[in-house]
């Protein structure tokens, strides 16, 4: 027998297609009889996903594949971006508790910008009782101990580990088509085999099909609102069959060793206390939102698989027009010719699309209603994040409903503190400024961020998305005004990136070529694999006439980004430059 163990669900937001109502089913049908649920950092979806394995008759286990770094207050001091996976599932209740309040702490405190809590070594110690660790895919820490430091490395990380959880940690051997994977599992086999481990063999699973790949890639490249190049390293993140699995040509123990794992796993989330309402609390401090779910909607779908592919986009603008709000792909194909042929014009587009469709993007607090409990009795049995400066569940809404937790009208805690009701008018007024901008209504979303940023001072993203729409509308002075200050205020690391070539874009399009270098060379030193730094750069010292700086960017935009935006125009300039030194 053998049991899929490692399996992202709509939890894991924008990077799997599996649907726990659609997709457990199938999973029975093709024979299994147990089944993982192991999504990025969060266990939003575990009740859909137990209800589902339980009327389709097989074991549900619960897991998440958490971030890991091995001291988190210090990677965050640091802002040091790198972290690890590691798989962690709930052997009973117990487990699955200890598996809430592990996130809590990693999403409460060791929240890193916003994007993800932190499991580090201490985290483990504290929480680890009724849970097994798996070393996770190769991004894990001990392959990746293998991979940078060797065998002695690994073999020490392992034991830390393992002085953890004991018999309860398992190497995780996998394939998937890649290198580095096939040197880790090297190591891990061969350290399994002097040691006595139990390795078990997974698959990454993040969609059903393996034609589905591609509706895949369009969801992680559309992640952040527009279109990227991103893309992962292979194709094989469909879910195998248990055949599929043993002609991967690993161990068959390993599969063996993933069954009695599952095994090993009976949570009842049907038993576990529910959570009673209690009393009054400071709402700045305590209080917890509801979830509201980012749906992709037909519109959006198509928005998200043309941008992915590189449609152009004024075609991709006009098919959208033929999409009514709220309507589903198909409704909107019966009700318009011009529509259908667009879609005849580009086959595969409509599939893509359509598998994008209801795919949960992310979660986000739901401002009209909180938990009527404190955080300190919320966060012992109820899973939260932090989203937007607010903490929030993890539960989709109608999932806590279920649960009947109690709730409060947001208005009700806003009465109760001066200051949380100006960090919520903050937080409201951004989301209009948001949806202003996404309908590229700029000045009507600059004059929103402005507002917004005017309520909370420290609400840093609406001076960012109210640069970005000074820089839309052309107001380049006042552009680079908003985005100094960010640079000044110690604004997420991660969009210093593109932060800084915007400020070098602003004064490039002003004339000051000297201070746009000056700005793009500074981004340099903090974000020196973004691509557009270095395609910016390599057009101003073309234009400069500095013919040899200008190729050496061209080229390492191109060695980091071959297929992304600008590329053809990057060799083209490299191709007039090849001719023009001849
Ligand atoms: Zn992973
Ligand atoms: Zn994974």
């Amino acid at each position: 027998m053998f049991a899929h163990l490692h399996c992202h669900f709509f939890g894991s937001y924008s990077d799997s297609l599996l649907s726990p109502e659609r997709d457990v089913p199938r999973l029975a049908e093709m024979g299994f009889r147990a089944v993982a649920i192991t999504d990025h950092g969060e266990i939003a979806f575990a009740y859909p996903f137990f209800r589902a394995c339980r009327s389709a008759g097989i074991r549900p286990v619960i897991g998440c594949e958490v971030y890991f770094v091995a001291a988190a207050a210090e990677a965050i001091a640091r802002h040091d971006d790198y972290r690890n996976h590691l798989v962690l599932l709930a052997k009973d209740n117990r487990g699955f508790l200890n598996l809430v309040r592990l996130l809590n702490a990693a999403w409460i405190e060791n929240n890193f910008g916003e994007s993800r809590g932190l499991v580090d070594f201490a985290l483990l110690e504290r929480f680890h009782e009724g849970l097994i660790a798996l070393s996770a895919c190769f991004w894990g820490s001990i392959p990746q101990k293998f991979l940078t430091g060797g065998r002695e490395e690994m073999e020490k990380e392992h034991r830390r580990f393992r002085e953890i959880f004991g018999d309860d940690l398992h190497p995780e051997v996998a394939r998937h088509g890649i290198a580095d994977e096939e040197k880790a599992n090297a190591a891990l086999l061969e350290l399994s085999r002097r040691q006595g481990l139990k390795p078990v063999l997974t698959n990454d699973c993040h969609y059903f099909r393996p034609e589905d790949w591609a509706a895949h890639d369009a969801l992680i490249k559309t992640r952040f609102g527009f279109p990227t190049s991103f893309a992962i390293d292979s194709r094989e993140y469909w879910v195998k069959s248990e055949e599929e699995m043993r002609a991967l040509g690993l161990p068959a123990a390993c599969c063996d060793n993933a069954w009695a794992v599952a095994e090993q796993c009976s949570v009842d989330l049907d038993a576990l206390p529910p959570l009673e309402a209690s009393g009054d609390f400071a709402p700045e401090r305590e209080a917890v939102f509801a979830a509201g779910l980012n749906v992709i909607e037909g519109r959006q779908a198509l928005a998200d698989a043309a941008g992915a592919r590189g449609e152009d986009e004024e075609e991709t603008g006009r098919a959208l027009e033929l999409i009514p709000p709220g309507a589903t792909i198909e409704e909107a194909v019966r009700g318009s010719a011009a529509l259908r042929s667009y879609f005849e014009e580009r086959p595969g587009l409509k599939e893509i699309a359509r598998k994008l469709e209801g795919v949960p993007r992310s979660s986000e607090p739901d401002l009209a209603r909180a938990v009527a409990a404190p955080l300190a009795a919320v966060r012992e049995l109820l899973p939260v994040k932090r989203m937007e400066g607010e903490v929030m569940l993890q539960y989709p809404g109608a999932v806590a409903e279920s649960l009947q937790v109690p709730w409060l009208p947001a208005a009700r805690l806003e009465e109760r503190s001066v200051a949380f009701a100006a960090r919520i008018g903050s937080l409201r007024l951004f989301r209009l400024g948001r949806e202003c901008y996404r309908s590229r209504r700029y000045a009507e979303a600059a004059e929103r961020f402005g507002a917004s940023a005017a309520a909370d001072p420290s609400r840093l993203d609406a001076r960012y998305f109210r640069g970005l729409c000074l820089y839309s509308l052309k107001r380049y002075r006042e552009a680079i005004a908003e985005f100094s200050g960010l640079e000044a205020g110690g604004y997420n690391r991660r969009r210093m990136g593109r932060v800084l070539a915007l400020i070098g874009w602003a004064h490039r399009k002003l004339g000051d070529n000297a201070a746009a270098r000056a700005a793009w060379e500074r981004a340099l030193l903090s974000q020196k694999n973004y691509p557009p730094l270095h395609y910016a750069l390599g057009t101003l010292s073309f234009y400069e006439g500095d013919r040899c700086s200008a190729a050496n960017s061209m080229r390492t935009f191109l060695a980091l980004a071959p297929e992304g935006r600008n590329a053809e125009r990057a060799r083209a300039l490299l191709r007039r430059i090849e001719r023009g030194s001849r």
